[in-house]
């Protein structure tokens, strides 16, 4: 399926070097554990959880004859303790829908961050595709005043979803551009209002500055919006958007990530580092440039895909 496709790459390190490196039969030593760990090093998933997996090697399995499955199996076991945090990455993988907050009174608000290139705008699509799929209906507002091409391009997404959008023109303050989404929402009786927010790298006081004005807008027509605040990172920058994260998650509290390309990477490791440090849920993963490429991310299912 489409994660297993998208996962390809990184999929290529984890199963691939396990099978190529150990050898069934031999016995284990500490030089072969230590050469795999190099290899987890370099999917980007972090030093700390490389050598947590292979600490675990060592303990069952050092010194004995070499079992393939039982190795991958204590990989496998160890990798989905570290993706799982809270146990937050466990939901429903039947209801795509079921990462998000729920405004039961109304209207749910999401706001979507990141910086520019990621892929938040095909993220935003991505997302808006996923209501409309559960029959939910959709407005967006095109909150990215800073880049005209933005606007352009999520009124595009919009107009092919058949979705409806609000915009202003360019240099608007995206916090009014956010107040006049939920007005219209509102008006509409729409399910989701999904606010895209300016992508520029900003220094953290303007970042923050500009998003808690729009939380403040937003919640005097909504209380409580936003439901969540998702960040996208793009998981082939690797470590890159762990720094991102955290510059993020300093100006606002998020809810939950959206990994955008990460078929495009052997780094899917990356997925364990920002679990281990961030202490955000991974809501989503985008694993291609179609619009239905968006998958629920499942610590089970992400796991399985990397060695099926
Ligand atoms: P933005 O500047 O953050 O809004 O980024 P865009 O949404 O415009 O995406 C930048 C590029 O990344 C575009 O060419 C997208 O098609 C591509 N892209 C976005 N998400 C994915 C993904 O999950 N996989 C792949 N392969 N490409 C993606």
């Amino acid at each position: 399926d489409r994660l297993k496709r998208g996962l390809q790459k990184t999929k290529e390190v984890m199963r691939t070097d396990v099978r190529d490196l150990f050898k069934a039969g031999e016995i284990l030593d500490d030089q072969k554990i230590e050469e795999f760990e190099a290899r987890l090093i370099k999917t980007d998933m972090g030093v700390a959880p490389a050598s947590e997996i292979c600490e675990e090697i060592r303990k069952k399995h050092g010194g004995r004859t070499v079992v393939l499955d039982d190795i991958e199996e204590t990989v496998k076991e160890k990798l989905r303790s570290l993706l799982e945090g809270e146990g937050d990455t466990k939901w429903d993988i039947a209801d795509p829908l079921s990462p998000l907050k729920k405004n039961p009174n109304g209207l749910t608000v999401i706001l979507v961050a990141g910086v520019n290139g990621v892929g938040k705008t095909t993220s935003i699509a991505k997302l808006a595709n996923l209501l409309l799929k559960q029959n939910k209906t959709v407005v967006l507002a095109a909150g990215d005043t800073f880049r005209a091409a933005a606007v352009e391009q999520l009124t595009m997404w919009a107009n092919r979803l058949g979705c409806e959008i609000v915009t202003r023109p360019d240099g608007t303050d995206p916090a009014s551009v956010a107040y006049s989404g939920c007005e219209s929402a509102l008006e509409s009786g729409a399910d989701y209002l999904i606010i895209d927010t300016a992508g520029r790298l900003q220094t953290h006081a303007n970042l923050m500055e500009e998003l808690e004005k729009i939380k403040r807008v937003i919640s005097k027509k909504v209380p409580e919006a936003p439901h969540e605040s998702l960040l996208v990172l793009d998981a082939t920058t690797g470590q890159n958007g762990v720094s991102q994260a955290e510059h993020f998650t300093k100006a606002i509290e998020c809810s939950g990530l959206i990994l955008a390309k990460l078929d495009g990477t052997a780094r899917g490791g990356v997925t364990v580092a920002i679990r281990q440090k961030m202490g955000i849920p991974v809501k989503y993963v985008g694993v291609g440039e179609q619009i239905d490429d968006l998958e629920l991310f499942n610590s089970q299912g992400f796991v399985d895909a990397l060695f099926e």
